[in-house]
């Protein structure tokens, strides 16, 4: 964005004593042009590099001229104005809606020197009269107002201080973009007349919304304190009973100490007590505990003593166990030596039964001789007439069993 003085001069008073811009004038000196502010010479720069613009011909006229870029900007506003004649101003001073003004006549003030009193711009309406002022970097003093007053006039201000603009040249179309929704505000509104009854209308409207505003306020308000109030009761009764625990609190508080000084000294008694009782039963249990093993001890003696007389018994009847099995012994002994002499008569048995079959053998051997000459014995025996000599049989009379038998 470009800033007011980078604003190249591109207005200037012809021959005639009209305002011309750059575009219409001849190039150089030729433009026979003058400076708006200092009425110095100027010459035309139509170059084909720069933005087009006037600069003064003489050096000196320069350095003297207070010439900037808000004098650009004001012969801009001016130009609008008095081409579209037209103006959007607020109405009201509180929640202002807007009036679109179209002017039956402007008058442009040519001198740009802001302390002057006279208005930039003179507009007609309907035969009431309103002046306008464009503030760029200068505002309308505190006096200019007052003299303004005196006179009864409507002033409205426009406010350029915001204003932005994108070259070295102040274009058209920046200037109607502002113009679209201008910040301007009254500094003055004449007591009489189509400005000062819209704002009146206005006015009267707001207050009547205001009033009935300021009626839901105060009812909401009445709401508001009641409940204030309600709530102020509440308050005062929580901290009433705030107050009323905090004293039983703080009893409570006391309480606790003492009980805890109490319960300390008992806890400190009944450690001693507990202590001393401590070493009583300890005594007394270890009293109890050595009777108790002399006792047992006792018993056990008694036990072991009885004990001692069963193993003795044990042991008495274990030695005539031993002499019973030492006895038992010698008779084994007796029994094997009887049986080797058993043993020894046996094979002497044998041994006579032996010659017994080997006798016996003998005489059945002469039994049957006996047996064969029997026959033949008792056959001489008859022959010579001797009787038989024998009780039995010839066998008979001659088996030695016979003896034996008896
Ligand atoms: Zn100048």
């Amino acid at each position: 964005m470009a800033r007011l003085n980078s604003v190249k001069m591109t207005y200037a008073i012809n021959r005639t004593g009209e305002i011309v811009s750059i575009d219409n004038v001849d190039n150089g000196l030729e433009c026979n042009c003058i400076c708006i502010d200092c009425n110095g010479q100027l010459e035309a720069k139509q170059g084909a590099k720069n933005q087009w613009h006037f600069s003064h011909h003489k050096d000196n006229d320069a350095i003297n001229c207070q010439w900037s870029g808000e004098s650009e900007l004001h012969i801009k506003v001016k130009e609008y104005l008095d081409r579209y004649k037209r103006l959007t101003v607020p109405i009201g001073f509180t929640n202002p809606t807007s009036l679109d003004i179209q002017f039956d006549e402007i008058q442009l003030e040519k001198s740009l020197r802001p302390t002057k009193r006279i208005p930039d711009v003179t507009g007609y309406c309907a035969g009431e009269k309103i002046l306008i002022e464009v503030k760029v970097t200068h505002e309308v003093d505190q006096q200019k107002r007052i003299d303004y007053k005196k006179v009864n006039v409507s002033v409205i201000e426009l406010d350029f201080s915001d204003f932005t603009f994108i070259d070295t040249r102040i274009i058209d179309q920046e200037i109607d973009l502002y113009f679209r929704n201008p910040i301007c505000n009254w500094l003055t509104v004449a007591p009489v007349g189509d400005i000062a009854s819209q704002f009146q209308e206005h006015e009267r409207a707001v207050t009547k919304e205001l009033i009935v505003n300021n009626q839901n306020l105060l009812r909401e308000a009445g709401a508001m304190v009641d409940y204030i109030n309600s709530y102020r009761r509440r308050y005062e009764m929580s901290k009433s009973r705030i107050k009323d625990a905090s004293e039983r609190l703080e009893e409570v508080k006391n309480q606790i100490h003492h009980a805890k000084s109490e319960r300390n000294e008992i806890i400190h008694s009944a450690a001693g007590l507990f202590n001393s009782t401590l070493d009583q039963l300890q005594r007394d249990h270890a009293v109890r505990l050595t009777a108790e093993f002399n006792e047992n001890h006792r018993l056990l003696n008694a036990e072991l003593n009885e004990i001692n007389v069963v193993i003795k018994s044990k042991k008495d009847e274990l030695a005539q166990i031993q002499h019973i099995i030492d006895q038992q012994d010698n008779k084994v002994n007796e029994i094997r030596k009887a049986e080797k002499q058993l043993n020894i008569e046996k094979n002497n048995f044998h041994q006579r039964e032996l010659d017994w079959n080997k006798a016996a053998k003998a005489n059945a051997v002469i039994k049957r001789h006996f047996m064969r000459l029997e026959p033949e014995l008792r056959g001489m025996c008859r022959k010579g007439g001797i009787p038989w000599p024998f009780e039995g049989t010839l066998m008979e009379e001659l088996s030695p069993s016979k003896d034996n038998a008896q």
